[in-house]
């Protein structure tokens, strides 16, 4: 194993006891990136020199004798929706291709605070609208475990930059899935916080209802610790949640007894795969070992989820991306008649088809005549999904389901049928409907491949999902294990 296979705890205790320095964690990461960035393609933009110099700076400052805090000196890789200033944030969209950003998002605010080193920006479907990265607007990212399969999306490229060892950790934006299913695709941790836990301020809006940022990482006692530094109060987004920060390692125990863990029965019924059944099967096994109580449950309103998502989502994102006209961002057609033909043909030629899906479809949905019948009742649905979440959340501490129906698909493999790739995130986007925090672990492998599970909490219990999620990884092992590459 290199430096870059680590996790950043590990580093961090080397950096600290003067075995390594950043600059050579740094150096690391980018070899790897030399060596095989040209077979996954987990990054739009790098920014090598950039985050050398950084990393250089913490080490002078450790030198000073300077007390820094845990991700100082640790690359990180961000993905292409989260506004960094002076660095290129495309969304995966000829339409933001050359948008330079102003200012920074608050999350990349935080993570200059504790003096991470940031190494580029990662590769996604064009505007988190996919499950695959095959929507990206500039080329598909391909899975380190196999490099004919998909890495997930639509933080596609974040998962298989930190599978691969092409950073130590990432941030990616979850919608309806899209930090913990490419997570499970790609061996990682990924967890989707609580809407409101971390500020929205600066990801590029897709459903802002639905939209959350949070962390990808080698394993959960880094997912602990990228929490604590993004997490928390932020003025600048309305949906911030007040509060306390919390330092979320005090969770990372291996006690689970008496830990009262949910299985909707939803979530393991047709169009599961065998092997991902098992996987779950085995995660319970292994769970009540430890000392947890597992008992079936219900969420009655499981098969309106998808719908209801595919209604509210783009609805929220025909609304957000009216903003792309070509006047003030990005892109804008030269050859235009006129502002009307300027508006038509930049739009046109700035997005994707599945970014137009989207918006045609929500555009629809709102339209008059149409809201009440689909937006107003997808709202109402969006309810009863949430309260289905509550009652089985008053009974038991966490849910545990299966993250993703099946182990990464080939490229091209459904790229023509998308409500086969919509069916890829069934198991996560309810999740967003109700405002919940959820993780997804590795939670075995099947022919070879990565397999997520996923614990759903109550709202801001982040703690409790890292607490089984540490139990269970300290019993199983699976988050030390990396892809061969290849090589
Ligand atoms: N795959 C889902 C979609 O296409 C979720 C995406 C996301 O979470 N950003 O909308």
């Amino acid at each position: 194993m290199e430096l870059c296979d680590l996790p950043a705890h590990q580093l961090s205790k080397l950096l600290r006891d003067r075995k390594v320095s950043a600059e050579e964690i740094c150096r690391s990461v980018l070899q790897r990136i030399d060596e095989i960035e040209e077979k996954t393609r987990a990054y739009i933009t790098l920014d090598g020199e950039n985050a050398l110099e950084q990393a250089r700076r913490v080490d002078r400052r450790l030198r000073e004798g300077a007390d820094l805090p845990p991700l100082a000196g640790i690359p990180v890789a961000v993905k292409d929706n989260i506004c960094t200033k002076g660095l290129r944030t495309t969304c995966a969209s000829k339409i933001l291709a050359d948008f330079i950003p102003p200012y920074n998002a608050t999350v990349i605010e935080r993570l200059a605070a504790v003096d991470a080193v940031i190494i580029g920006k990662t590769n996604m479907d064009e505007f988190a609208m996919g499950s695959s990265t095959e929507n990206s607007g500039f080329f598909p990212t391909r899975n380190p475990w196999d490099y004919s399969r998909v890495p997930g999306g639509s933080s596609g490229g974040s998962a298989a930059a930190v599978a691969a060892g092409e950073t130590i950790y990432a941030l990616g934006s979850d919608t309806g899935g899209s930090i913990r299913q490419p997570a499970a695709f790609c061996g990682v941790v990924g967890m989707k916080p609580t809407y409101g836990a971390v500020s929205r301020y600066g990801l590029v809006a897709f459903a802002s209802s639905l939209d959350q940022i949070g962390p990808l990482t080698k394993d959960v006692t880094d997912c602990a610790l990228v929490l604590n530094a993004i997490a928390g109060y932020d003025p600048r987004d309305s949906t911030s949640a007040p509060g306390e920060k919390t330092d979320y390692t005090r969770f990372l125990k291996e006690d689970i007894r008496g830990l009262r863990i949910g299985i909707p029965r939803e979530y393991l019924g047709e169009g599961l795969d065998d092997g991902v059944r098992r996987v779950v099967e085995k995660a319970c096994a292994v769970l009540e070992d430890a000392g947890a109580e597992i008992a079936e449950t219900s969420l009655p309103h499981s098969a309106y989820a998808l719908p209801t998502y595919y209604l509210i989502a783009p609805a929220e994102a025909s609304s957000n991306l009216a903003r792309y006209d070509g006047v003030r961002y990005g892109y804008r057609a030269r050859d235009a008649k006129d502002v009307v033909d300027m508006f038509k043909k930049t739009r046109s030629r700035g997005f994707g088809a599945e970014v137009k899906r989207r918006i045609m479809l929500g555009t629809y949905a709102l339209s008059a005549g149409y809201y009440d019948a689909f937006y107003l009742k997808a709202l109402r649905v969006r309810t009863l999904i949430k309260r289905d979440f509550d009652e089985a959340l008053a009974t038991f501490d966490a849910l545990l389901s299966p993250t993703t129906p099946t182990p990464a698909f080939l490229l091209g493999e459904k790229i023509d049928d998308p409500l086969k790739m919509y069916l890829s995130d069934i198991f996560t986007l309810a999740i967003n409907l109700a405002g919940l925090p959820a993780i997804s672990i590795p939670g075995g492998f099947v022919d070879g491949l990565p397999v997520g599970v996923q614990f759903i909490g109550k709202p801001f219990a982040e703690g409790t999902l890292l607490r089984v999620a540490y139990a269970f990884e300290k019993r199983t092992g699976y988050t030390s294990r990396r892809p061969g590459l290849g090589r």
